[in-house]
């Protein structure tokens, strides 16, 4: 058996794992992961939703995105680092913030997405 993956916000208060390897990534340039990230972008990683166990103070953020399916973010509680996404377009996924994670490797190559709103000041 694999080893099981694993992440954390930045205090450390909220942990979790996945017991299965990602399925993809994205480097998402929505308006949507800019606004979450303060970045351009927000690398991702997708997972299968059901093999990933999360502990700790997590806080769900509802939301509806610009196309009408129902998003969710999860947030350490206690710190408001971002950790998780998922969508109702995607049921049975959940997307990790890449960043999260403890062991870069296991990152998969990050496919870009919605590059049309990425902003001008990531260019060049
Ligand atoms: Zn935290
Ligand atoms: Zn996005």
């Amino acid at each position: 058996m694999r080893e099981k993956i694993t992440g954390r916000c930045l205090c450390g208060a909220t942990t979790f794992s996945v017991s299965s390897a990602p399925r993809f990534g994205i480097r998402c340039f929505c308006t949507d992961c800019q606004h979450v990230s303060g970045g351009a972008s927000a690398p991702q990683v997708g997972f299968e939703r059901s093999h990933l166990d999360i502990s700790g103070p997590l806080l769900i953020h509802e939301r509806k995105s610009a196309s009408g399916s129902d998003l969710a973010f999860g947030y350490c509680r206690d710190c408001g680092s971002p950790l998780t996404k998922s969508t109702t377009r995607a049921a049975d996924l959940i997307f990790v913030y890449a960043g999260a994670l403890d062991d870069a490797s296991v990152v998969p190559e990050l496919k870009p997405v919605f590059e049309d709103s990425r902003p001008v000041w990531d260019k060049g």
